[in-house]
């Protein structure tokens, strides 16, 4: 689903963000990308939506070449995946529906379609009372369901969060994992760069541990590990 092989990140400034990183991630997979701040966790994410091009290395993502693909397949790159952020990066002047209905209009899908599909990831994620909230009329967990269920509405191949329990507290964290966990459980691929020790330790799968651009660790049914 995911291969990575000798890929580099040097940005303009200098800095080399990923060193010869190396992964094959498959099918179903539940991985957490840990590591320090700044160690290139959200540089390792970038590369998967192709929002950051490696400067060297392979990269496929659900069959698509990253590096050489034509600016103009990108979008049926990004269509197959759902992106998810620390600080949500919902459209304010649209409803928890419209919001969520947005990620289908623009692949165009059938109105009915919408409707139905719409309502059901609202389901998943237990916000279907609120779907005429605007964001603002939220808290910061609601809006973080409203942003999964904005990921998941097109049935992506995999999913991809960069701290997405960042700016909540734990109880509302482990509300948020639930969701991701039920998710995967349904056969989806779940990367998720997270600073979470508490969720790490206790969820057990697999654990890539990034320090200096450099994996240092890649183990099934891992930990958070000893850094900072
Ligand atoms: P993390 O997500 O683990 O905090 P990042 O991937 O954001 O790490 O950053 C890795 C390194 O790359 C850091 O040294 C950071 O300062 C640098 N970096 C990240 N984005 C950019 C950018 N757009 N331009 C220059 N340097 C960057
Ligand atoms: P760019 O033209 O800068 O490469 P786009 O205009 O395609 O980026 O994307 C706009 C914003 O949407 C960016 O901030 C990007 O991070 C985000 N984004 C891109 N693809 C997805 C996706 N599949 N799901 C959610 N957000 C995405």
């Amino acid at each position: 689903m995911i291969h990575m092989r000798n890929i580099c990140k040097q940005y303009d400034t200098g800095t080399v963000a990923l060193d010869h990183v190396n992964v094959d991630i498959k099918k179903g997979e539940f991985v957490f990308i840990v590591g320090a701040s700044g160690a290139g966790k959200s540089t390792f994410i970038k590369m998967l939506f192709r929002e950051e091009l490696p400067t060297s290395g392979k990269l496929m993502v659900n069959g698509h070449d990253v590096v050489h693909m034509e600016h103009r397949e990108v979008p049926y790159l990004r269509r197959e995946l759902g992106v998810i952020f620390q600080d949500y990066r919902l459209l304010p002047d649209k409803t928890v529906f419209e919001n969520v209905a947005f990620a289908m209009q623009v692949i165009e899908a059938p109105r009915r379609l919408m409707q139905r599909s719409v309502n059901s990831v609202l389901d998943v994620v237990g916000l279907r009372d609120k779907y005429k909230c605007f964001p603002s009329q939220l808290s910061g967990g609601e809006q973080q369901r409203v942003a999964i269920a904005r990921a998941i509405v097109n049935d992506p191949a995999i999913v991809i969060a960069d701290e997405p329990t960042g700016n909540l507290d734990p109880d509302t964290s482990w509300d948020i994992m639930d969701i991701f966990k039920r998710i995967n459980k349904a056969g989806t691929t779940i990367v998720m760069a997270t600073h979470d020790r508490a969720i790490v330790d206790t969820m057990k799968k697999r654990v890539i541990a990034i320090e200096n651009g450099q994996i240092v660790r890649d183990q099934l049914r891992g930990g958070y590990g000893y850094e900072a």
